[in-house]
């Protein structure tokens, strides 16, 4: 896993539903970025070992583990991306997820995509990502 940041476009699309990974890598493609889709947790490590991603978003509900587990595993292997989270679950206002997203440093998507959010959310962490560095 990489601990040092490298100046890169590159995102980590990590979801287990086919057709939502399809969907961001070819719009997040078509907007210039460099996108690697990976269906399951073990492939998105594979990638972030591999090589510096400066944004990953990562769907909550997956199969092998969670969203919020998968984010505490590449924190402890010492990755610096950027983070997002997407769900499917939809805005509730009283959702547990949303008052989780109160409190998280990082965006929260949700499905079906609002493109404009997502073009927000990609361009923020693109900055923090390469703000310390040149
Ligand atoms: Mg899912």
């Amino acid at each position: 896993m990489s601990s040092s940041k490298e100046k890169n476009k590159r995102i980590l699309v990590v979801d287990d539903e086919t057709d939502v990974l399809e969907f961001l890598r070819i719009y997040l493609e078509t907007m210039g970025w460099e996108v690697t889709a990976a269906p399951t947790v073990d492939q998105a490590f594979e990638e972030l070992a591999a090589r510096a991603y400066f944004l990953v978003i990562t769907d909550i509900a997956m199969p092998e583990m969670d969203g919020y587990e998968f984010i505490n595993e590449v924190r402890a292997r010492g990755d610096l991306c950027q983070i997002a989270v997407m769900t499917g679950f939809g805005y509730n206002p009283k959702h547990t997820l949303v008052k989780i997203n109160k409190t998280m440093k990082f965006p929260c998507l949700f499905k079906p995509f609002d493109t404009g959010k997502v073009m927000d959310a990609v361009n923020g962490a693109h900055e923090s990502y390469h703000s310390d560095i040149s």
